[in-house]
């Protein structure tokens, strides 16, 4: 049955699954196993794939499978599946993939350390060989494959370790050497002595801690060792001298480090339209059908105790959920209520964690120790062996999408997913992308609807502040930052002692510095953009590429002195903040807030516990935050995302307007919200202040279709770097010539070669065609026909971003 050779999934860039012998008599991995394998000069860990790769052309030589990791699946074999597919739709190598779903510990494997754990201390006997890689690695402390190797030979070992995994006396830690923060918690336990073991002599201290260690007769760790004079360095010389062993016990992820305090779990009496919502999720999960539900509800309308609700569901059904979110730093609110709901049966993938911690974390769930899985986009890749419910919170954003290779959408993979474990997938928005819109109003994708806010609170009220008859203040070059009627709003919300958030979408002091002489405006030298003005930093920053030059001066152009901040940033919103509200406590969100101490949790639980009444932010602020004492929110530049050179800007400004209208007014008090904006007669920013999606919609819908833009088409964006423009725009020629050569041809259109809207970045000329089909089979075979190009681009399926 076995064809003698196995295919292999192994990280990096390699364009395929190669395929290894499997030695005479040697172990058949299980698919989804972890193998090490020859590749190159090196030992790689990869995954077993295939168990009937295609045969090697002739005259290779094909290399043989070295070791079976595990006896057991790694990866729950459909998931395998998920990521081959996910290589082919994205164009991208099977590795890159594997990389992107499992934290580089766990493929580190085949040099893996293995440590005692407590059991392993007074276990019964074993197979011989067993009993001697306990007393090697009891007294080594921690052990590595070569090192034991070295030690007690190479015979056998690999089953043997792999049984006392198995029995629990050896793990492998997750979190060995590399880890920033160790997180496992060692622990020591005496070995049996003779009082006059020469270790002892002249040494009370030693006799005394092994004598407290043995009559304990358990491990201890060191915090409770050092009332009996245990310091690390007296412990390690009962450790070399034979007389202690360390122990190593996996330590869980304190959350509260990541999300603040625990909070009491409240759980609601559910709304008609929830009830209705959870009982459709439930049944088609009690089916075991694949199935994709739409969970339209509009802001504040309680789709957080929905995912709670159909979590517990799945739980009760004996499988597991993975719950996404767009950045865990930014809904520490929602962490919190699913840690109060599930406990220590919840797993956080976070960003934050070392790369130990994750591993742990991604153990646990795959060994099934959890119900409930938490994360960032990759977590759509969380191991999970019987996977009920994905859902995606926030399913409009676009952070789902990785904007580095491998480019794969984390809603499009759990759709795949879904329907390979038979699990059900609920996309919660309130603002549905449209491409969810149209699946949902063509029935392909059901809409579960959540009309209102529970109980008789009421959406905030939206109006439009008009920018166009301001009179802009002496010296900001027309632009505005407060309008009168703006400012009156939050003077009277202060006033009230409530709480205030402002939206300004630019991080940094201002947008841009100017030599008033000259015109000189500092373009980074790497990327086709001015730098940013840091003035707290007193620094020119690229957000492109990062590249910073300390804030000159003079003009280095033209000497002249007169340097001037035009437009703003949060920095400069700060500055003007503090000077039309002295004594008003406020806290500022952005990605720069978020590098600091505390990060974006801290900044968000000031303003939750009430020590700032203001909240001043880029589009962080309007994520799915909850607080209850906010009641005034202003949009200060509504236009700004507007003027983006992507046909999705109109979508991006309608949402952002929408969320952040939602933060406020979810208390027992109503919520005003003042949109300041240049374009009051604009779709997207009247349908925001209606607070009407379905109208944004209708006329939204409609420009797509005319223009042929995704819903109803797929889209490829194809782009070519080079050092010289005319390098990248030859080669994008190329490019495009080829694909109109093609016999796919009919079934595209072809729009560029073009200079990308970003012509310049990270120092390289950026070139791009961006090509339309209707049929997703057209657009895969034009990715395939650009791929085999000698000069070959970087390829962007369903693309989110045209810059
Ligand atoms: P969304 O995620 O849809 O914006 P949330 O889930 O954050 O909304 O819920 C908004 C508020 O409504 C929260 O304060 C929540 O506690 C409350 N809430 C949710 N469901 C109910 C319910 N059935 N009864 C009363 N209050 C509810
Ligand atoms: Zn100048
Ligand atoms: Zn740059």
């Amino acid at each position: 049955m076995s064809s003698g050779r196995v295919g292999v999934v192994v990280p990096g860039g390699f364009p395929g699954v190669p395929s290894y012998r499997i030695p005479e008599g040697g172990e058949v991995p299980a698919i989804g196993a972890r193998v090490a394998v020859p590749f190159g000069p090196k030992l790689l860990t990869g995954i077993a794939a295939d168990l009937a790769p295609e045969a090697l052309a002739e005259g290779t030589v094909e290399r043989e499978l070295v070791a079976v990791l595990d006896d057991a699946p790694f990866l729950p074999p459909a998931l395998v599946g998920v990521l081959l597919r996910a290589s082919t739709y994205y164009f991208v190598a099977p590795g890159e993939m594997l990389r992107a779903a499992v934290p580089a510990r766990l493929l580190a494997a085949a040099e893996a350390v293995y440590v005692a754990t407590p059991g392993a201390v007074g276990a019964g006997r074993r197979d011989a060989r067993q009993e001697e890689i306990l007393t090697e690695v009891l007294a080594r402390g921690r052990a590595r494959v070569s090192e034991l190797a070295g030690a007690i030979g190479a015979r056998g070992l690999g089953p043997a370790l792999r049984a006392l995994v198995a029995d629990g006396l050896l793990r492998i830690p997750a979190e060995s050497a590399r880890a920033a923060t160790a997180p496992s918690d060692k622990a020591w336990v005496a070995r049996p002595a003779p009082p006059d073991n020469p270790a002892f002599a002249r040494a009370p201290k030693r006799r005394a801690l092994h004598a407290h260690l043995a009559a304990l007769g358990r491990p201890a760790r060191l915090g409770e060792l050092r009332a009996a004079g245990g310091s690390p360095a007296v412990l390690a010389a009962l450790v070399k001298a034979g007389l202690a062993s360390v122990v190593e016990e996996e330590r869980r992820v304190d959350l509260s480090r990541h999300v603040g305090p625990p909070r009491e779990d409240v759980s609601h009496r559910l709304t008609e339209p929830q009830e209705r919502a959870v009982e459709a999720i439930a049944s088609a999960l009690l089916a075991k059908e694949a199935s994709t539900f739409l969970l339209d509800g509009v802001t504040g309308s309680g789709k957080t105790e929905v995912y709670l609700a159909a979590l517990e569901r799945t739980r009760a059904a004996g499988r597991q959920g993975i719950l996404l979110v767009p950045e865990i730093a930014l809904a520490p609110a929602l962490v919190r209520r699913v840690v109060a709901r599930f406990g220590d049966r919840v797993s956080l993938l976070h960003s934050g964690l070392s790369d130990g911690e994750r591993a742990a974390e991604w153990e646990r769930a795959r060994r099934g120790d959890v119900d409930a899985v938490v994360g960032p986009r990759s977590a759509v890749f969380a191991p999970v062996p019987r996977l009920g419910l994905i859902v995606v919170d926030e399913a409009h954003e676009t952070s789902y999408k990785q904007s580095e290779a491998p480019r794969y959408d984390a809603r499009d993979v759990a759709r795949v997913r879904a329907s390979e474990q038979r699990a059900v997938l609920v996309l919660g928005s309130a603002t549905p992308s449209m491409e969810q819109e149209r699946a949902a109003r063509e029935g392909r994708v059901p809409r579960l609807a959540l009309p209102e806010r529970p109980g008789a609170r009421a959406r905030a009220e939206v109006e439009v502040v008009d920018l166009r008859q301001e009179k802009p203040r002496e010296g900001d070059h027309g632009r505005v930052l407060f309008a009168e009627r703006t400012r009156r709003i939050l003077a009277e919300t202060f006033g009230r002692g409530e709480q205030a958030i402002l939206l300004l979408n630019r991080r940094g002091f201002s947008p841009t510095l100017l030599c008033r002489a000259c015109g000189e405006d500092f373009r980074c030298k790497n990327c086709s953009v001015a730098r940013t003005y840091h003035q707290r930093a007193a620094r020119l920053l690229c957000h492109y590429c990062n590249d910073a030059i300390p804030r000159p001066n003079a003009c280095p152009k033209c000497a002249s002195r007169v340097l001037q901040p035009i437009g703003f940033g949060t920095e400069r919103l700060a500055e003007r903040f503090e000077e039309a509200f002295p004594g008003v406590t406020y806290a500022v969100l952005d990605r720069d807030a978020a590098a600091r101490r505390g990060g974006a949790a801290g900044v968000l639980a000031d303003f939750e516990e009430g020590r700032a009444r203001a909240l001043l932010g880029t589009q962080m602020v309007a994520k799915g935050h909850d607080f209850p004492n906010a009641t005034a929110l202003a949009v200060l530049d509504a236009d700004a995302l507007l003027s983006f050179p992507d046909f999705r800007s109109a979508e991006r400004t309608f949402q952002l307007v929408t969320q952040a209208a939602g933060r406020v007014g979810r208390g027992d008090k109503p919520g005003l919200v003042a949109v300041q904006t240049c374009r009051p007669e604009h779709e997207a920013i009247r349908a925001a202040v209606a607070q009407d999606h379905a109208a944004f919609a209708d006329a939204e819908l409609r420009f797509r279709r005319a223009f042929r833009y995704p819903p109803y088409a797929h889209l490829l964006l194809a782009l070519w770097t080079a050092a010289e423009a005319r390098d990248a725009e030859a080669a994008a020629r190329v490019g495009a010539a080829t694909l109109l050569d093609s016999s796919v041809a009919p079934r595209l259109r072809v729009l560029g070669p073009a200079p990308a809207p970003l012509e310049r970045l990270h120092g390289a000329w950026r070139f791009h065609v961006l090509v339309k089909a209707e049929a997703r089979e057209a657009i895969a075979e034009a990715g395939r026909v650009l791929a085999a190009l000698q000069d070959a681009p970087r390829l962007d399926v369903d693309p989110q971003n045209l810059l």
